[in-house]
C-alpha cells in the first residue's frame, strides 16, 4: 500500500503534468511576459486554484522535478516540503525525504 507521502507526491505529479500542457499551449499562443494561471499543484487532488507564473517563472521551477508551485496556504507539513520562495501570489517548494524520492521514482517510471 503506497505510503502517504507517496499518494501527496503523485498528486502532485498529476498536477504536473496538466500544467506541462497550459505551459504548451502558452508556448503555442505566444503568450510571453503575462502571468498565466497554471494550477495549484499542492497535495489536495480535489484543489483548482490557479497560481500566476510567467513562463519564465515556471520554466525555472520545474527545472529541478522535486520543485512544485501551490497558491499561498496551501503548502504542505514541513516534514515533506520546504519553502524555497513566496511571494503574496505564490510559493515555491520543494519535496523532502520521502516525498522526494517519490516523485522520484514517479518520473522514472514514466507515469508523469
Ligand atoms: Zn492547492
Amino acid at each position: 500500500m503506497p505510503s502517504v507521502e507517496e499518494r501527496l507526491a503523485k498528486n502532485e505529479v498529476m498536477f504536473r503534468a496538466i500544467n506541462e500542457r497550459i505551459r504548451d499551449l502558452a508556448v503555442r499562443f505566444n503568450a510571453a511576459d503575462e502571468p498565466i494561471g497554471f494550477i495549484c499543484e499542492c497535495a489536495d487532488e480535489t484543489c483548482v486554484e490557479k497560481v500566476p507564473l510567467t513562463l519564465e517563472q515556471y520554466e525555472e521551477m520545474r527545472v529541478l522535478p522535486a520543485r512544485f508551485a501551490v497558491v499561498p496556504g496551501h503548502e504542505a507539513t514541513p516534514l515533506v516540503e520546504r519553502i524555497v520562495f513566496r511571494t503574496p501570489e505564490f510559493v515555491l517548494v520543494r519535496k523532502v525525504g520521502i516525498a522526494a524520492d517519490a516523485v522520484r521514482r514517479l518520473y522514472s517510471a514514466g507515469e508523469a
